[in-house]
């Protein structure tokens, strides 16, 4: 289902590291760069992305289950092996009842047990969709919205908690946009030979979902085409996802009256009722424009409607989670229509994902005490603090800032919060219940554990101990509001960290990640923050003039990229993490350069100098093979560039990485000196 992850400040996407501080370079125990996931034929100055990764490619070819499939994804794989044995372990055992390990078996075997789930068709949603069809009047009709978006289902928009922008040591109210089963506005918009597509393949979708739930089919083609004019409707009052990346225009603080104010044909106070949450107190509209819209449709649409919109939102989010006809309806259009996937995931990977999703930190808990060494976590913090050194200096060396903003970027690098690993403190499962008869009714249960675990952070101080990421999961993050970057357990793997690789990788992959997360509190949008975490102005005028100049370089560049014929990539939305890469690459290559410097000539390794696997190293992190649809798809929703696009776009900006291959300007990727993109 989906969850309020929308707040959830600056993921890596797909990424991570290692790092020996103090080691001098030794081999690594077996080759990290071979000819064999290499493509020697090619010449690094043509594509290097190739020349780096055309082995690997090769030898991971797109399993028909996968729209993508990198060395990212891999690790994410083998973090999904580990799990799956401690999920197991737990599902096989008697536990006692209550404990973590009856929780995560029951989940599991409940999940696993298609039989059970096929016998039960589409019975557990029927309570739902009976009261939905029961609804006669608008009050009827609130009091259903409230009643699905505390199971967050999440009808409309999304009621959530989150740090205040402006004061980030409290917590408040935030409203959301949502309401579309599309993941874009521009599906229902467009008029793009994708988008025609998408939305026929969309309707057939939902006239299949509305059929097997006992629909006549002239009637659920009907329910179908009213739904898609619906949520047009949503998708044309609705944020672009570029307009959502300005924090200044997403924040606006109301009281329950001004909301009743601003949107005044939705009876606000019923709907705070019905989630339990009468007083929240302050709220943040993020997209007044949407709510606004969303309160006149909530005056103007008829009964018949909302009814249609409201079932086909239940089962669409419930799809996964139900017989055998639903997943299959359901992968249709999710995973083949949108990401040109080919096959479905074994079932015991999706389940594991629910069961990983829902009870996150009991599983990480067992995750961490299972595959993630102390050693680790020292050796993370060491290279955090190097990179972090390195930073500093960078800002020292800046041409275009001026010492009054330097003080503060200082100010702002030496207040980042790192954590690492997994939390100080585990979250408390104890209230949710989890049974061994319903796959369903659990998933439901836990996504109302959670929605009222977040209400009732709503006017209290942030903890700031908790994490909004799992151990097991493969990623990383910045968050703005927190100013605080934070690296999972399941990250500290190869490629992105070798426990036995030499200084040169590892700066160039995990100390590539870590300074990739620093400089997101510095990037188009972080920038915006001050050391706190809160939205502030901290920056000069000019300084900002003159970081908006650079920047743009960098847009221009990737604006320039050809993703498909005649599809470009979108160098607004993906600044930020451009931004990022180019600047962890800045900073992760002078952080190697302090801990090299006193250790003379460095040896070859693989048949690489250092320099070289510094660069390497980056490259392998984004080693990736990808369908056309999937590019397609992440084009639009994604703020992260495409793998080869994340090597080849950020290098050719930086004069070291000409030197170590000996590339001259007859370099196909070669970027002359005046037109590089240089920040950080
Ligand atoms: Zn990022």
């Amino acid at each position: 289902m989906q969850k309020m992850s929308v707040m959830l400040a600056c993921a890596l996407g797909l990424t991570v590291g290692a790092c020996q501080t103090k080691q001098s370079a030794k081999a690594p125990v077996k080759p990290v760069f071979s000819a064999e996931d290499m493509d020697l034929s090619v010449n690094p100055g043509e594509n290097f992305y190739l020349y780096a990764n055309g082995g690997w490619m090769k030898q991971h070819p797109l399993p028909d289950d996968k729209s993508r499939f990198g060395s990212f994804d891999k690790l994410a794989e083998e973090s999904k092996e580990k799990v799956r044995t401690i999920v197991e372990k737990a599902a096989a055992e008697e536990a006692e009842n209550g404990s973590l390990a009856q929780k995560i078996g029951d989940f599991y075997n409940a999940g696993m047990d298609t039989i059970a789930i096929n016998k039960a068709g589409y019975q557990p949603i029927k309570p739902l969709l009976d009261k939905i069809v029961a609804i006669d009047s608008k009050e009827a009709l609130v009091d259903i919205i409230s009643e699905l978006q505390a199971q967050q289902i999440s009808p409309l928009f999304y009621f959530y908690a989150s740090a205040d922008q402006k004061n980030s040591e409290m917590t408040i109210a935030g409203i959301y946009q949502g309401g579309m089963g599309m993941p874009d506005r521009d599906y229902y918009l467009e008029d793009d030979e994708t988008s025609v597509k998408l939305r026929e393949a969309y309707t057939i979708y939902l006239t299949k979902l509305f059929a097997l739930t006992g629909q006549a089919e002239d009637e659920a083609a009907e329910q179908a085409e009213t739904v898609l004019a619906f949520e047009t409707a949503l998708a044309e009052a609705s944020n672009t996802r570029l307009q959502n990346r300005d924090p200044h225009a997403t924040y606006n603080k109301v009281s329950v009256d001004g909301l009743q104010e601003m949107a005044p044909e939705f009876p606000w106070m019923a709907f705070l009722s019905g989630i339990n949450m009468p007083e929240p107190g302050d709220i943040n509209v993020n997209q007044p424009a949407f709510i606004k819209a969303i309160a006149k449709m909530y005056e103007t649409e008829d009964l018949g409607t909302w009814k249609a919109f409201l079932s086909a939102t239940v089962i669409r989010n419930a799809a996964a989670y139900l017989s055998d006809d639903f997943v299959k309806a359901n992968f249709a259009f999710y995973g083949e229509a949108l990401s040109g996937q080919k096959a479905m995931e074994p079932r015991w990977k999706k389940v594991l994902g629910s069961t990983s999703s829902a009870l996150g930190e009991a599983v990480g808990q067992l995750f961490v005490a299972e595959y993630f060494p102390p050693a680790a976590k020292q050796r993370m913090d060491d290279l955090v603090e190097n990179l972090r050194i390195a930073f500093g200096q960078r800002i020292d060396q800046l041409e275009w800032m001026s010492d009054e903003t330097k003080q503060a970027a200082h100010e702002k690098l030496a207040a980042i919060r790192v954590k690492i690993g997994y939390p100080n403190k585990w979250r408390d499962y104890s209230a949710l219940a989890i049974g061994g008869d319903s796959y369903l009714n659990n998933i439901l249960a836990s996504n109302r554990f959670d929605f009222d675990f977040e209400m009732s952070k709503i006017g209290q101080p942030v903890d700031k101990e908790e994490w909004h990421m799992f151990p097991q999961t493969v990623n990383a993050y910045y968050s703005p509001v927190g100013n605080e970057i934070v690296f999972p357990a399941a990250i500290l793997q190869p490629p992105f960290f070798y426990l036995d690789g030499d200084d040169a990788v590892n700066y160039g992959a995990i100390g590539v990640v870590i300074g990739h997360e620093m400089t997101h509190g510095f990037d188009d949008k972080g920038r915006l923050y001050g050391k706190d975490g809160n939205l502030q102005t901290w920056w000069t005028e000019d300084d900002s003039e003159r970081f908006n100049k650079r920047a743009q370089i960098l847009v221009d560049q990737f604006n320039k990229i050809e993703v498909l014929p005649g599809t470009f990539a979108n160098g607004e939305l993906s600044l930020g993490e451009n931004i990022a890469d180019l600047g962890g690459l800045a900073i992760a290559y002078q952080a190697y350069q302090n801990a090299s410097k006193d250790k003379g000539e460095v040896a070859k390794i693989d048949g690489f100098t250092d320099v070289q696997r510094f660069f390497l190293g980056y490259s392998r992190v984004w080693a990736q093979n990808i369908r056309d649809k999937e590019i397609a798809r992440l084009t639009k929703v994604d703020v992260h560039s495409l793998g080869e696009n994340r090597v080849n776009g950020p290098l050719p900006n930086i004069q070291e990485f000409y030197d170590a291959f000996n590339l001259d300007n007859t370099a196909a990727l070669y970027i002359a000196p005046e037109n590089r993109a240089t920040i950080w």
